[in-house]
Order: structure tokens, then C-alpha cells, then sequence
């Protein structure tokens, strides 16, 4: 006899989301969560540099397909749009022209009708884009700054079914701390690691560090990175095709170096959006004080990011702290105070920022959202249709799968 119908793996945003459409629906489940807090990604943490920060998801992207930006709303949590565009362009310590600005912006253009008309077979990013300046600053920040992956690692087809994520939205008190506020009703076992999960005989049987669990489906919301590192044995194993999209979806990363700036906004407004172009794709972007903050918060993407992830914290605030003396003079030293850098791919539990799909492999992610004999289901942001990447998304992807679930155990 099953414990319950469901059991949920990870109660990040799809984790949640699933649950609360369970019950919604009237199935017992259980909510087993690896961390000892609930939101996965979203966090926000206010210990490192005494405001918000969060140091996975800020942007509620997408907000009128959002279903956090309602939420939002209703918590009446301060919120800011955002329309993102480069309002500071630097190659080098070298202001950009503004026939170089605009160039980018037209580099813009340009990237996206090629994306319009591609049809080679080459998949990679990488083909369409020639050298110039202009072209790398407009691929920098659609390419490491939003895929979390290089040029030459992202695949056309999967970056274009990728939604245009506007309009996008801040909040002062965190998207982390509204994730938190949206399962605060949720019961979840946290620091309960699932080890492995057994469908050989009928339902599942799920073992964690705290006991087995026997339930008709699972649903399993972790990062495709946690299961293809084997975090979870499954037995028997996973057939042949979801085990090799999962090594087709591997994380990209995006790592934020925020940095305290005090007693001078140099000349920048609050939420300005500042690019650094530099060689070897060392490139850095700033979000410029936000909520007039007294934070510079840096983001580095790509293979780039991974680098500065071995290097360590110390290095990366010495990147940032340097970039910006670069372009405003070394007496900013002086007004640096408190910093950071976050390091998701040394988070057992997620082990990248999101997931992309290798170049010629975009069908990965339809394999993945294929249920396996009616018992194993998969969601998350790397299932998340035209909004995958983002938080919005994941919930949206463990809503949909948890009704799709719903309707199999009432058929069954
Ligand atoms: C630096 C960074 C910046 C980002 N910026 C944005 C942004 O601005 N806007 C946006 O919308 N999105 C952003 N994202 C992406 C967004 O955070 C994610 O898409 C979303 O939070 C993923 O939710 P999820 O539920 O799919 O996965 P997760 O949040 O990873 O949840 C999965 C859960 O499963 C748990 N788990 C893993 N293994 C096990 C196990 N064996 N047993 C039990 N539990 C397990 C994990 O601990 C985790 O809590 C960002 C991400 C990062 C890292």
C-alpha cells in the first residue's frame, strides 16, 4: 500500500508549485527537500551585506505570464520595472562611443532577424556571430549574462524558443523572500536528501536519509545537473534516452559579485545597467545601486563565471573592485566596503545557475518532460516551455506536471 499518492523531490518554485496543485486537487503527498530552507535558487539573504540580496533569482521576468508577480502585488512587496538595456557601455577602460552604442543596439537588431532566418545545420550560437565589437557586446548579453553559457555552447534552437522576457521586475524585499512567503503554508521535510528511488514493482518506493517513502508517482524538481552527477539512483535506471538528456542539459552559470560603494553613486542613476567588454570574454555587467542601495552588483557569466568559481571569492571581489577602478579611478578604493560572490556550482543540491541545452540537442528537454511508465515525472525550469531559466517558469513547469499527474492517477 502506498503512503501517500505523490512524493515531490525539492521544494524550490516547482516543488511548491506542485504541492500546492496536489492539494488543490485533493492527493496526499509528501514534500521532501535536500536543503534545511525552502526556495532552491531563490534565496534571499540579508546577513552578507545588511539589505536584501538575493543571491539567486531577482528579476521576475515575464511579469504579465508571472504567476509571482501577482503574488507580489498582493504582499504588497516594493517593485521596480526594470527595462533592461545597456545604459553604460565600456570596451576595456574605454568609455563606448555613441556611434558605438548605437552600434550595439543595431548588433541587437541584427542578432535577432539572423536568429529569424536561420536555417544551417550548424546549431551553435557561435555561426552567426562575426567579430566585431558591437556584435560580441550584444552577444555577451544575451549569451553569458542570460544563457549562462558561451556563444559557441548555446544552441540556436534552444535560445530561440526561448520567450522575450519582458516586462521584467525588481523587488526590494527579494524574489528569494517571496518564494519563501508563497510555500510558507507548504509541509516541507527539509535536509532530507533523497538517495534513490526504486519502480521496479508497482508505485515507487522512495529512500531518504529518513526512511523510505511508498507513493504512486514521484515528481522529481531537481536540477538536471544533481541527477545526471547520480545524486539519485534509480532502479531500474533511468532508460537509456531521459539519462542522456539529462548529460544533454547541462548548467550554465552566472555568478553576482556585489560590491558596497559608499558616499558616491559616480555619476550613475539607481538601476542603470553597465557592461564592461573585455578580451578572452572576460566581461562583466553591472546593476547599478539598486533601490538606491549603495551596491554595485557585478555578474559574470559563462565559462567565465566557472573560472572565477575555482579562483574563489577573494579573486572575484578583487576582479570587480579592479574593473571599476579601471573606469573610475583608484581613489574609488576608498569607498569600497562590504562584498561578496555567490558560487552556485559548489551547491551539491544544483550545481550550476540553469540548465541549456547543448548545441543540436534542444530535443532533450522533450525527452525529460516524457513521463516514464506513469510513475516518474520530471519539472523545473529546464521543462519550463518558452520560460525556461527562470523561477516563474519552474513553477509553472511543477503546477502543469502535478495536474498531468492528477489526471493519471484518476485515469489509473
Ligand atoms: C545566480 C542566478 C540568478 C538567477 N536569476 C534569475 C532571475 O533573475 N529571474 C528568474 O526568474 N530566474 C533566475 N534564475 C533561475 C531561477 O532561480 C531558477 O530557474 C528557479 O529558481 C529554479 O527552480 P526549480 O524549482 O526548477 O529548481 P530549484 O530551485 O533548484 O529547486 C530544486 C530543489 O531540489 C532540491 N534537491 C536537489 N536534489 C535533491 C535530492 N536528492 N533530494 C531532495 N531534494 C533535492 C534542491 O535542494 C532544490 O531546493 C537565477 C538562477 C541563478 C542561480
Amino acid at each position: 500500500m502506498p503512503d501517500v499518492d505523490v512524493v515531490v523531490v525539492g521544494a524550490g518554485a516547482a516543488g511548491l508549485g506542485a504541492a500546492k496543485a496536489l492539494r488543490a486537487a485533493g492527493k496526499t503527498f509528501r514534500l521532501v527537500e535536500a536543503m534545511d530552507r525552502i526556495g532552491g535558487r531563490a534565496w534571499t539573504r540579508d546577513a552578507d551585506l545588511g539589505v536584501p540580496f538575493d543571491i539567486g533569482c531577482a528579476w521576475l521576468h515575464a511579469a504579465d505570464r508571472n504567476p509571482f508577480y501577482p503574488e507580489a502585488r498582493a504582499a504588497n512587496w516594493t517593485l521596480y520595472h526594470h527595462d533592461m538595456n545597456v545604459d553604460h557601455l565600456y570596451y576595456g577602460k574605454r568609455k563606448a562611443s555613441e556611434a558605438e552604442q548605437t552600434g550595439m543596439k543595431a548588433a541587437d537588431a541584427a542578432l535577432a532577424a539572423l536568429l529569424e532566418s536561420h536555417t544551417s545545420h550548424d546549431d551553435r550560437l557561435s555561426s552567426l556571430l562575426s567579430r566585431g565589437h558591437a556584435v560580441r557586446a550584444s552577444a555577451t548579453f544575451s549569451g553569458p549574462m542570460d544563457f549562462g553559457k558561451d556563444d559557441d555552447e548555446i544552441s540556436i534552437a534552444d535560445f530561440k524558443a526561448a520567450a522575450d522576457l519582458d516586462p521584467n521586475y525588481f523587488t526590494r524585499e527579494g524574489f528569494g523572500a517571496l518564494v519563501a512567503h508563497y510555500g510558507r503554508d507548504v509541509p516541507v521535510e527539509l535536509s532530507t536528501p533523497v538517495r534513490r528511488i526504486a519502480w521496479g514493482g508497482p508505485g515507487v518506493a522512495v529512500e531518504t536519509d529518513r526512511g523510505t517513502i511508498r507513493a504512486r508517482a514521484v515528481l522529481v524538481t531537481c536540477a538536471p545537473a544533481v541527477l545526471a552527477f547520480g545524486e539519485i539512483a534509480f532502479t531500474p535506471d533511468l532508460p537509456a534516452a531521459h539519462d542522456e538528456a539529462l548529460f544533454d542539459l547541462p548548467m550554465g552559470m552566472l555568478t553576482k559579485i556585489p560590491i558596497e560603494i559608499r558616499e558616491t553613486r559616480l555619476g550613475l542613476a539607481a538601476f542603470d545597467d553597465l557592461l564592461i567588454e573585455r578580451h578572452a570574454r572576460h566581461d562583466i555587467y553591472f546593476l547599478c545601486f539598486p533601490f538606491d542601495t549603495d551596491l554595485m552588483v557585478g555578474f559574470v557569466g559563462g565559462d567565465f563565471a566557472w573560472e572565477l568559481s575555482v579562483a574563489g571569492e577573494a579573486a572575484g571581489i578583487d576582479f570587480v573592485s579592479d574593473r571599476l577602478c579601471d573606469i573610475f579611478g583608484n581613489d574609488l578604493r576608498k569607498n569600497i566596503g562590504r562584498a561578496m560572490m555567490t558560487n552556485w556550482g559548489a551547491e551539491r543540491y544544483v550545481r550550476g545557475a540553469y540548465a541549456a541545452a547543448r548545441p543540436g540537442k534542444v530535443k532533450a528537454r522533450a525527452i525529460l518532460a516524457t513521463p516514464i511508465a506513469e510513475r516518474i515525472y520530471f519539472a523545473g525550469e529546464h521543462l519550463a516551455g518558452p520560460l525556461i531559466q527562470t523561477c516563474g517558469g519552474a513553477r509553472l513547469s511543477g503546477e502543469a506536471v502535478a495536474r498531468d499527474i492528477v489526471a493519471a492517477l484518476n485515469r489509473a
